[in-house]
């Protein structure tokens, strides 16, 4: 392997695994981290019989990347694939949950959408594809299927998973596999269809789509590759790290040392790139650096006894027409076992997004009337929680809009002004932690093959 020593900033779960690829190859490295915490918005926590979440609550085994990462920790960490309630989405319309349809007949009775957009559905594979590589999500969606579907599908779906504006996301760039579908097959349906048809390779076949956590949370999978990794090649509290440029690689000050290395790997957010890499000018991260994130509170709520509304289900989202101030609840203790005790309940919900910032930064006993008043309406549960734990996340998600062409460009250009830098995290590629998983194998494959 040469000379090869990689700097990873950054001890998030992009990080941690770029270091366990590399550690594989026999790659030396070490991860820079300016916290105490190891495995960056992943966080679990354990009290009074609840295990729950401050980050990420799931993913999704949505790449060959992600399912190929379990099958090489194997016994290490295997994953926890939720339960098949998880399949069931609510959607909240007129004060009640409805089930979002998972097939066709579903589709045609669902009081979700109106009966003009369900006909006009119809003509969705008919329809001439986009031409626009910017256009919003909101103007995709109006487009080839309606406004209903916008605001009782896609909407939710959104703030679900960007906390974010449909008519801000651009799909290019944010939702690339329903962008391909339009480009590639020309419909959504037609797409859908023929994709399913296609003859798949047995790793594809192996995308299950299954929601994933691990045994005892999400941190156990962070601590798990901080072992492999070895604590020795992590160096926390490294506070404002600086990166220079040598003439064979790159120099990283950090505390009162300094150490070489060949390559360089960051997974840090868009705000901190200027300063932790002072020899790129300014003009190069103009693109970059304004990546607009949803500030986001997340609560997770505990009931020791639960008599609220059945859970059978992945959870519930609230459309933003809807005008309520939780974005959606995750219904933890139904998707993974032992998240709350027996006859008990784990709920998340989240508040804030781009919508609604200034509900991430409520004092906590607002914010806990807030919750109560929202989850008697749409939980119906009248009862005092016996946990209840808030983490506020001001740049929680990254928002692809339609700036982000121009910063994919600046990265690239950067990536090939400078040899052996990689500027990586969720400032491309997609924000979900199979997204993550995904880029770190590619990084690291292409520092082990390079
Ligand atoms: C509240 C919330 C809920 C989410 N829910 C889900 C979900 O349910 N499913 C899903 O798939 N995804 C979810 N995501 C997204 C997913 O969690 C993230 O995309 C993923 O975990 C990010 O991993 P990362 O390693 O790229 O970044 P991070 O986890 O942010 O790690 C980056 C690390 O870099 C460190 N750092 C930053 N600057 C510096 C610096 N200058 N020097 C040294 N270190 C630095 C940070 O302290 C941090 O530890 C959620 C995210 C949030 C915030």
């Amino acid at each position: 392997m040469g000379n090869k020593k990689v700097a990873i900033i950054g001890a998030g779960i992009t990080g941690l695994t770029t270091a366990f690829y590399l550690k594989k190859a026999g790659i030396p490295f070490r991860i820079f981290e300016k916290t105490d915490h190891i495995g960056g918005v992943i966080r679990t926590e354990k009290e009074n019989g609840f295990v729950y979440e401050t980050g990420p609550n799931s993913g999704v085994l949505a790449n060959a990347e992600t399912v190929e990462f379990f099958e090489d920790l194997g016994d290490l960490c295997p994953p926890e694939i939720a339960d098949t309630a998880s399949a069931k989405r609510l959607i909240w319309k007129n004060g009640k949950w409805v089930p979002l349809p998972s097939g066709p007949a579903g589709g045609v009775f669902t009081p979700l959408f109106n009966w003009k957009d369900k006909l006009r559905l119809l003509g969705e594979p008919f329809r001439k594809k986009g031409t626009n590589p910017n256009e919003t999500l909101s103007e995709m969606v109006i487009r080839r299927m309606g406004k209903s579907f916008l605001e009782y599908a896609i909407d939710p779906f959104i703030l679900g998973i960007y906390a974010g504006d449909p008519a801000y996301i651009v799909p290019k760039y944010a939702l690339p596999k329903l962008y391909n579908l339009e480009q590639d097959y020309g419909s959504f349906i037609g797409g859908a269809i023929k994709k399913k048809r296609e003859k798949k390779s047995p790793v594809e076949k192996k995308v299950s789509r299954e929601i994933f956590s691990v045994r005892g949370g999400l941190q156990q999978l962070t601590d798990t590759l901080a072992n492999i990794a070895g604590h020795e090649n992590i160096e926390t509290n490294s506070k404002n790290l600086l990166v220079e440029k040598g003439r064979d690689g790159y120099r990283i000050r950090f505390k009162d040392r300094q150490e070489n290395f060949s390559h360089v790997v960051s997974t840090i957010n868009a705000g901190e790139l200027k300063q932790t890499f002072p020899f790129i000018g300014p003009k190069h991260w103009q693109n970059i650096v304004n990546l607009k994130y949803a500030k986001v509170t997340e609560v997770a709520i505990g009931f020791k006894k639960w008599n609220g509304m059945p859970l059978n289900a992945f959870g519930g989202l609230i459309p933003f027409k809807e005008n309520r101030d939780i974005l959606g609840v995750l219904f933890m203790s139904s998707l993974f076992k032992n998240r709350a005790p027996e006859g008990g309940a784990l709920l998340t919900t989240f508040v804030g997004g781009t919508r609604k910032p200034h509900l991430a930064e409520l004092p906590e006993e607002e914010l806990f009337q807030l919750i109560k008043k929202e989850l008697q309406v749409t939980m119906q549960i009248n009862t005092e929680p016996d946990l209840f734990r808030h983490a506020v996340h001001r740049q929680a998600i990254a928002q692809y809009g339609a700036d982000s062409e121009a910063r994919y460009r600046a990265i690239a250009d950067i990536e090939l002004q400078h040899h052996g830098l990689y500027l990586g995290g969720s400032i491309r590629d997609g924000i979900g932690m199979a997204d993550r998983i995904k880029q770190a194998r590619t990084i690291s494959a292409d520092i082990i093959n390079k």
